[in-house]
């Protein structure tokens, strides 16, 4: 902990206003009177929180019933105990420690944060009513909001906890899928494949032989199966394309092989069963060359960097000039009158000036920027520790040498065009896409004045 936190003292959080105004004495009436009917009331209370936790759909799925006997329930008496046991003029520092390895645990298990504070807000409803029950005096008062308070705060601890382990966990995920990225994946690819063409074969193989009739495994426990849960869940994870493999495989496991096994319809079942394979075949072949279209991160095209990656990139590089104090700047570019570039040259005309823009402004960064394709013929460009005249700069020597330059747009021919700059220089807010705003609009307000020009937000 940082900070001892005590009821009296002004805590870290802040969230424990109330109590300030009570002098220590009142403090630990309140608290004794709370705490006398939390321990009154405890299993109560369980029964009470887990049943209502029950009747949500979302929060079933975390609570197996013999899990919720055996452990979880015992876990929230021990929580209560140890919220009962609060001294109200002491020190705050290990019951706040035993929050944080409680959301530690929530961030593991994954259980959404608004359960928890549904379930903290029940909680609270609960104990009011008993606490009002008992006596309506001032202390009861008191009470009610002393522990109100105190739940606040545990929730708000658990809360911090939860957010900093996700938080480590999707990095952690997305450095995986980086290093994922890395491996060779044209031959995972083929042998993923051929684990699946194995399994079907070994189906029909099983069906027509003759020996163990109805002995068919199922293709989520065949390598493949296990595959795709495991690897492939890591490796493209929130893919629609892996989810329809998922469900095609739970057809089969669910309703093909099922039939086949009772020999029911055999032949229909086997039709079946080859179209859902040559399915996932095609949807297991389109998965991996989004993999290899990603691998470099990079547009075909321009070989500037796409659009996925920046949320991760600019986010971080906002951090950080925050954290350091350094300037960073945002260049948004888009080519002048480029309908036209298309109209006259045609589409692979188009292209080529693309090409070309994008290797002007590659001439003119450092390798420490970071080109985006933002749009069709729309630049984003990230100027790491630059501020406003270093990229006032950047910006006119990219405008001005793409101005000069004598664009190859076919065989033998050439023509010329320009571009229009955008600048928008950070200005410490956390939020990068107001500096991405910013930049549009600079950008915008360029092609009002006449295009060809920079201007700075
Ligand atoms: P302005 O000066 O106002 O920017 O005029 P503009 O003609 O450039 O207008 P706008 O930015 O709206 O035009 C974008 C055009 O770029 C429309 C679209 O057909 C074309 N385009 C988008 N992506 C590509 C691409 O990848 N290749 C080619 N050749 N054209 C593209
Ligand atoms: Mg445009
Ligand atoms: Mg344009």
């Amino acid at each position: 902990m940082e900070q001892n936190t005590t009821l009296a003292s002004a805590p870290g959080e802040g969230q424990l206003g109330f109590s300030q105004s009570l002098a220590d004495g009142d403090r630990k009436i309140s608290m004794a009177l709370a705490s006398a009917v939390i321990r009154e009331h405890c299993a109560d209370l369980v029964a009470v929180f887990y049943s209502a936790l029950q009747k949500n759909e979302e929060a079933a799925a975390f609570l197996n019933q013999s899990i919720v006997q055996e452990r979880l329930s015992q876990s929230l008496a021990g929580w209560l105990e140890d919220l009962a046991g609060i001294d109200p003029c002491g020190d705050l520092s290990e019951f706040e420690a035993r929050q944080t390895l409680i959301g530690e645990v929530h961030a593991r298990i994954k259980v959404p944060v608004h359960l928890v504070l549904e379930g903290a807000s029940r909680l609270k409803r609960e104990i009011h009513i008993r606490l009002a029950e008992k006596n309506g005096s001032t202390e009861a008062f008191s009470a009610i909001i002393l522990i109100g308070e105190l739940i606040d705060h545990a929730i708000g601890i658990m809360s911090k906890a939860y957010g900093k382990r996700t938080g480590e966990r999707i990095r952690v995920d997305e450095a995986y899928r980086l290093y994922s990225l890395g491996q060779d994946v044209g031959v995972e690819r083929e042998s993923q494949k051929s684990m699946l063409m194995e399994w079907s074969q070994s189906v029909l193989f099983r069906l027509f032989g003759q020996q163990q009739q109805g002995q068919f495994d199922s293709i989520s426990a065949s390598p493949f199966g296990l595959w795709v849960r495991h690897r492939g869940a890591v490796m493209f994870e929130g893919s629609i394309m892996l989810r329809r493999i998922e469900a095609a495989m739970h057809e089969i496991d669910h309703h093909v092989i099922p039939k086949m096994r009772r020999q029911m319809d055999v032949q229909t079942q086997v039709q079946r069963l080859q179209v859902l394979i040559e399915e996932i075949k095609f949807l297991l072949n389109d998965l991996f060359e989004s993999l290899t279209a990603a691998a470099n991160a990079r547009d075909p095209l321009t070989s500037a960097l796409t659009r996925r990656f920046l949320p991760s990139i600019l986010g971080r590089e906002v951090q950080l000039a925050n954290r350091q104090g350094t300037p960073l700047s945002l260049l948004m570019l888009d080519v002048d009158h480029f309908k036209q570039i298309n109209d006259t040259w045609g589409h692979s005309g188009g292209d080529a000036v693309l090409r070309q823009i994008a290797e002007v402004i590659f001439e003119h960064i450092r390798p420490s920027d970071f080109l985006f394709r933002y749009g069709g013929e729309e630049f984003l460009l990230v100027l790491v520790e630059a501020d406003r005249n270093h990229s006032y700069q950047v910006a006119e020597n990219i405008r001005l040498a793409f101005e000069a330059r004598q664009l190859n747009v076919a065989e033998g021919l050439q023509t010329r065009a320009t571009v229009s700059v955008g600048i928008a220089i950070h200005d410490g807010h956390p939020d990068f896409q107001r500096l991405i705003d910013a930049a549009d609009r600079a950008m915008y307000e360029a092609k009002a004045l006449g295009r060809n020009r920079s201007v700075i937000a």
